[in-house]
């Protein structure tokens, strides 16, 4: 999968991208992240790609113009932008529908994506108008920058490219799927601090040790997220292990 970043920093999305497990990624060829300078395609002698918004107010706007010639020389390196189709770019925006698993699975169908990194008080209108096909936001909080709202999102989507993790992940139970919070999971030494291990993990017994899994996702996500369990599918049983 190809990530295509449009971004002032770009040296900030590549350094925090190209470490641990989506650098070896990159490096093993499953994934490529090229992020680009929107300054480069600034059109002044000063290189400046911001100005003052129209009718007053604080704050100053990434100009239309540099944002879309960079745009366009991004197109020439996607096989949509080549064909003369409009390639699939996200505007990172507080004001976009709000990142998930489920975004995060829709998004690592596509074969390339372009992010659109904003800065300042964000971007003229007009050219989000004609190049934006999707708006998200990482939460409702303002960032200076859409830079790590970027990198959450491809770290998020890399990680479900098949191969960039070990284990194949679609297989393995994580927070998120069925709507439940995965359950807790221990590691070596048997006994920490003096708190031991659960014994039914050290049972040997799968079919025990995956009824306690599933029973401890629950009550992990009734005391933490009860509006995700709203959605997940439980037993009658489980309903009333629930309610006890
Ligand atoms: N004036 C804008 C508003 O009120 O909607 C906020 C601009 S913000 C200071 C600058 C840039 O940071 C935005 O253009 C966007 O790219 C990014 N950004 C800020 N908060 C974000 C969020 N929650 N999710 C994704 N991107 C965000």
């Amino acid at each position: 999968m190809k990530f295509h970043i449009m971004t002032l920093f770009p040296e900030m999305v590549e350094q925090g991208l190209r470490t641990s497990i989506i650098g070896r990624a990159e490096q093993k060829g499953l994934l490529s992240i090229q992020a680009v300078n929107i300054r480069d395609y600034a059109f002044n002698k000063h290189q400046s790609v911001d100005d003052y918004p129209y009718g007053g107010g604080a704050g100053m706007l990434m100009q239309a113009e540099p944002v879309y010639q960079c745009y366009k020389a991004v197109c020439q390196e996607t096989k949509e932008g080549l064909e003369g189709k409009k390639p699939r770019l996200v505007y990172l925006s507080p004001q976009g529908r709000t990142f998930n698993q489920n975004i995060a699975e829709e998004f690592a169908q596509e074969e390339e994506l372009i992010l659109l990194c904003g800065h300042y008080e964000g971007i003229d209108e007009r050219v989000l108008e004609e190049i934006v096909t999707d708006y998200v936001s990482i939460g409702d909080y303002v960032l200076t920058g859409g830079e790590l709202a970027a990198m959450v999102m491809v770290d998020a989507i890399a990680r479900l490219v098949p191969g960039v993790l070990h284990n194949d992940v679609s297989a393995e139970f994580e927070s998120f799927q069925d709507h439940l919070l995965e359950y807790p999971q221990y590691s070596r030494p048997e006994i920490w601090h003096d708190k031991q291990v659960p014994p039914i993990l050290l049972s040997g017994h799968h079919a025990n040790i995956e009824k306690w899994r599933r029973e401890q996702s629950i009550i992990r996500t009734a005391r933490n997220r009860p509006d995700l369990l709203e959605k997940a599918e439980l037993t009658e049983k489980e309903q009333k292990f629930l309610e006890e």
